[in-house]
């Protein structure tokens, strides 16, 4: 199974929670009690280690705040 890391840009994050949703290994949360310069939770990925790399919260970001790094395992292309 590929493996990633997804890399939140809090700053560009206004905390609409489409991500959060969108996760299939459900591994996103809003920020509860932490918020950017514009006053507003933005999303957190918890649990790093069962990130997937699928894409599918950055796909659906509007504001282009999640960015996707896939780890590529040896023996893989
Ligand atoms: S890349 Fe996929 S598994 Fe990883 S945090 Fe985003 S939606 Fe979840
Ligand atoms: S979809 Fe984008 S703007 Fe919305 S909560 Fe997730 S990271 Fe923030």
């Amino acid at each position: 199974m590929s493996r990633g890391r997804t890399d939140i840009d809090r700053e560009r994050c206004k905390g609409c929670g489409l991500c959060v949703g969108a996760c299939p290994e459900k591994i996103i949360a809003l920020s509860k009690e932490q918020f950017n310069a514009q006053g507003l939770p933005f999303a957190q990925c918890f649990d790093p280690e069962r990130c997937t790399a699928c894409q599918s919260c950055a796909i659906i970001c509007p504001d282009a705040a999640i960015r996707v790094v896939r780890f590529v395992a040896a023996g893989e292309g």
